[in-house]
């Protein structure tokens, strides 16, 4: 018993210091530092952003995305860079939509974008009376004999005293995926949906949609309206209860396609059945460019790999970069990633993903049991110099959520939200809006845990006990 707690302080003592003799704090000084003064993820978010544009699932483009990150990743030196199959939905926006309402004989235009999954309308378009709703009670209230051959305005806004605007999108974004889903229950012929945008604006925020089980013949198209109209068309309807709105949307869903997940590996020097992944979703929507999500996170990701190699890092486990195809309209990389690596028996020990924006970091949340935990609020210390010590238990990301063990640790990159959903599935999500320090900071600060989870393992209790057995 003696012996082993004097070989496990000694052992404290010797992984502070790495091979090279050098710190963790000097480690992650390195790592930041190269980041910043040497990153590579603006210059390649420029090419994505600017040279691809949107990646909406099975679209020319992201297939595009696909064959210039594989390429950027081989140049990289990593031992394996592979393209991973899936099957992707194919969903197509088609002609720009149109949207009025007409008061007083009056056409006032307003901007909306169909959500992504929903179905078109007929050529013509829609025409019928609106009625306002701000939940699924109100609507129940109203009733079939209030909603029957009416268009269904979701005008809930996101709660602007919430300080993690992802609680605010968290405590409206039903009415965007499942709205047509449950006004269709009352004969609604169409859906309109107040943008989940903080700010009052005039660009609609698209993303994804679902009618269900609903079956065919009983879906009606869902659109979103922007901010400043929702609340422009919620004035007019306050005067006028019977004021006609009309839309038409040309989108249309297709069988789905083959594609890919991006992955590149550097094989572990010690434990190469041990597995890090860090990702990020090549996929985006449509409108803009999909520069803050996930552009952002994938370059973030790929820069880690090199910012370890460029930092003279070699690390002990294998550590994955994982661009998810996908995330967006159906998470098919991501299931599709998890499902291979179990029937691999692959042991990820800890998965990381930046799916939040690629604004200033401040810290990570985890998914993580109390012991691991623990573990890694022991390093929270070593990101204070940084400013970058918000470290929250629960939540991580969509793509390395099917990752979770009872074991392991699956986190999320946690950036500033503020502006976030200023872009977030708009036409306004584009390089312009997106820091390079900021991005770099998020790079960097992916590497700096990525560095300390190769070094230290996940769960050293747990090991300290297979010693003693
Ligand atoms: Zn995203």
């Amino acid at each position: 018993m003696r012996y082993f707690s004097i070989l496990a302080f000694t052992l404290s003592l010797l992984i502070s210091i790495n091979v090279n003799g050098q710190t963790d704090e000097s480690a992650l000084k390195t790592i930041y530092s190269t980041s910043l003064t040497n990153g590579k993820s603006y210059e390649w978010l420029d090419y994505l952003s600017n040279e691809i544009g949107g990646r909406l699932s099975g679209s020319k483009n992201a297939e595009l995305a696909v064959q210039y990150t594989k390429a950027e990743l081989e140049k990289l030196g990593l031992d394996k860079v592979w393209l991973q199959p899936v099957m992707v939905p194919k969903w197509e926006r088609g002609e720009k939509e149109e949207a009025f309402y007409l008061i007083e004989n009056q056409k006032k235009n307003v901007n909306i974008c169909a959500l992504g999954g929903s179905i078109a309308t007929d050529e013509n378009g829609l025409q019928a009376n609106i009625v306002e709703v701000h939940d699924f009670e109100e609507l129940e209230k109203l009733g079939r004999e209030n909603i029957e051959g009416k268009i269904v305005f979701y005008n809930r806004p996101m709660q602007a005293d919430l300080i993690s605007t992802f609680n605010a999108y968290g405590g409206c974004v039903n009415q965007r995926y499942a709205g047509a889903m449950e006004a269709a229950k009352y004969g609604a012929i169409g859906v309109i949906v107040r943008s989940m945008n903080l700010r009052q604006d005039d660009f609609p925020h698209t993303g994804s949609m679902s009618y269900g089980d609903l079956p065919v013949e009983q879906r009606i198209p869902s659109a979103a309206i922007s901010t400043n109209d929702a609340n422009v068309l919620s004035v007019a309807l306050k005067s006028n209860k019977d004021l006609q709105f009309y839309f038409k949307q040309n989108c249309k869903q297709y069988e789905d396609v083959p594609s890919y997940n991006v992955i590149g590996e550097i094989t572990g020097s010690e434990y190469p059945n041990e597995y890090i992944i860090v990702g990020g979703h090549l996929d985006s929507w449509d409108l803009g460019d999909g520069a803050h999500d996930d552009g952002a996170g994938v370059v973030q990701s790929m820069d880690v790999l090199r910012l370890l190699k460029e930092s003279g890092i070699t690390p002990k486990r294998s550590i994955r970069v994982v661009l998810f195809m996908n995330e967006e309209n159906g998470l098919r990389g991501a299931t599709e990633y998890a499902r291979v690596a179990k029937e691999n028996n692959e042991n990820h020990i800890f998965a990381l993903e930046s799916d939040a924006g690629g604004f200033t970091p401040r810290g990570f949340s985890f998914s993580a049991n109390d012991t691991n935990f623990n573990q890694v609020l022991g390093w929270q210390s070593l990101f204070k110099p940084y400013l970058i010590h918000y470290f929250e238990q629960g939540g991580s990301g969509a793509d390395v959520g099917p990752l979770k063990t009872e074991t392991n640790v699956v986190a999320g990159l946690r950036p500033d939200s503020q502006r976030y959903f200023d872009h977030h599935h708009a036409s306004n999500d584009t390089f312009e809006h997106v820091n390079k320090r900021e991005l770099e900071l998020g790079a960097a600060t992916m590497t700096a845990l990525v560095y300390l989870y190769d070094k230290y393992g996940v769960n050293p209790i747990t090991k300290e006990t297979e010693i003693k057995n």
